[in-house]
């Protein structure tokens, strides 16, 4: 097992009794293998962007909550050691880039702040001593402003709560919003609303961290001859495919895609997908990047290797049968493994293009006539805003929205809205939307289940009704 550091188990947490909250202000000291540290930093970086995805959706804080602490449940975030190293390797990783350091804060600071609200009473109050260090004001102080404090609290809460005198420079959004007493420079807080002052002091230390790293050229030093075997997962860990490739997608019972209804999906399909449908379609042919990109996600959908043969041939209609099986049916072949070895490593069965990969991975299409890609990044504003429109996708706000999520350039969010427009409640349903933002077969097979569930009048074994027009 290949060892990047020799050090002592910690002492999990026995002084402080906050199974689930870390500051994340001592490195962590003991031995990880380099397996270790891939599987911990992939973990972690699942609940971060399962952060990001259920941020974007509408729905309850209490479905909100319930998401979270299952995804924290299951890739083990609730192990104190895990929890530590994987915040640990992805802070180095993120600290490349502002861009990346940004979006490592936002979501580190939603999972810091979705921990503290799950605290007791109690662990609260050890929260705010240990981190804060904060001491709750003496019961005659308290009673000495009870008018004031009366302002900003219910009797109730007054005669149980502790009350905490804070610099107010680390109040400042409860003073904006004016629900705290100030005085000479103390901002006097109930413990209700002491979690603002606390996930404001998280931010802003682990900002600072993050910007200590990325000054002092850590992400750099790690490139050295002893580290060079963690360099590079360090250095691509944001472009990871957090879904293990082995997984494979599954339409509902009694729903199979096959050469004759590939059509009737493709209003489940993400937009990627849906236009290289429509470029084969309009041109009856499909160049080799989009030939690839779709045959994979049809693969994925588990299209049969010969319905797969069977579709393109039908859709090749200036193909003559000869030139088809020389030129095409071999390629077809070989995406389903049955030609020419794995090269890649593929095994029949197995997942296509990953998100990462088509946005940032391919060559970018250049002519009319090249369909591959992924709109959201590849499109320039006023085409997307008109595809979106022409395929009547959300209103008006929803498509700046979109937009918006464009210009910005989280393409995969802007996907993620496409999703949440054109199938409401679908969040706060049961239907299966890990990774849907990250890979096309998973957009799919969320749709799908959607559809499956949501039509009243369905017959099982009909492929679903279009999701928008
Ligand atoms: S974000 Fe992914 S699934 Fe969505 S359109 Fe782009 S490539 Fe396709």
């Amino acid at each position: 097992m290949n060892v990047i550091g020799l050090i002592p188990k910690s002492n999990k947490n026995a002084e402080s009794n906050l199974p689930s909250l870390n500051w994340y202000d001592t490195t962590p000291n003991y031995e990880l293998s380099l397996d270790q540290f891939e599987v911990y930093a992939l973990k972690r970086l699942k609940v971060l962007r399962k952060i990001e995805q259920i941020k974007m959706m509408k729905v309850t804080p209490d479905i909100i909550r319930q998401k979270l602490d299952q995804i924290i449940k299951q890739e083990d975030l609730t192990d104190h050691d895990m929890d530590e190293a994987s915040h640990f390797i992805l802070r180095l990783s993120y600290c490349q880039t502002e861009e990346l350091r940004r979006w490592f804060l936002q979501q580190e600071a939603a999972l810091f702040r979705h921990r503290l609200q799950a605290l007791t009473e109690q662990q609260l109050a050890h929260a705010v001593r240990k981190y804060a260090q904060l001491q709750p004001i003496a019961a005659a102080e308290k009673e000495k402003y009870r008018d004031a404090l009366l302002q900003f609290t219910t009797p109730v809460e007054f005669q149980t709560a502790q009350f905490y005198a804070v610099p107010f420079t680390q109040a400042l959004s409860l003073l904006a919003t004016r629900q705290c007493f100030l005085r000479a420079g103390s901002a006097y807080v109930p413990q209700s609303k002491v979690l603002t002052i606390l996930e404001a002091k998280f931010r802003t230390d682990l900002a600072r961290f993050l910007a200590l790293l990325a000054n002092a050229g850590s992400f750099q030093a790690a490139q050295d001859a002893e580290a060079s075997r963690i360099f590079p997962l360090l250095k691509n860990m944001h472009r990871a495919l957090v879904q293990p490739r082995e997984q494979q997608m599954h339409l509902p019972e009694g729903q199979v895609l096959t050469a004759d209804n590939v059509e009737q999906f493709t209003s489940s399909m993400p937009l990627c997908m849906r236009q290289i449908h429509a470029g084969l379609k309009a041109d009856h042919h499909l160049k080799y990047q989009a030939r690839l990109q779709y045959g994979f996600f049809l693969r994925g959908a588990q299209l049969s290797l010969e319905d797969a043969l069977l579709f393109f041939q039908r859709h090749f209609q200036k193909v003559t049968n000869e030139k088809f099986q020389k030129e095409y049916a071999y390629n077809i072949r070989h995406m389903y493994g049955k030609e020419g070895g794995t090269k890649d490593g593929r095994k029949e069965g197995q997942l296509g293009y990953g998100c990462s990969k088509i946005i940032g991975g391919l060559v970018a299409p250049s002519s009319a006539n090249e369909h591959h890609g992924c709109p959201f990044k590849h499109y320039d504003e006023q085409n997307l805003h008109r595809l979106l429109q022409k395929l009547n996708i959300g209103d008006e706000k929803d498509r700046r929205e979109i937009l918006q999520q464009k210009k910005m350039q989280q393409y995969q969010l802007a996907c993620l809205k496409h999703f949440e427009v054109t199938h409401p409640n679908a969040f706060s349903s049961d239907v299966p939307m890990d990774n849907v933002g990250n890979h096309p077969n998973a957009w799919f097979q969320a749709s799908v289940a959607y559809q499956s569930k949501f039509q009243s009048t369905s017959n099982p074994s009909q492929p679903p009704k279009a999701v928008s027009p």
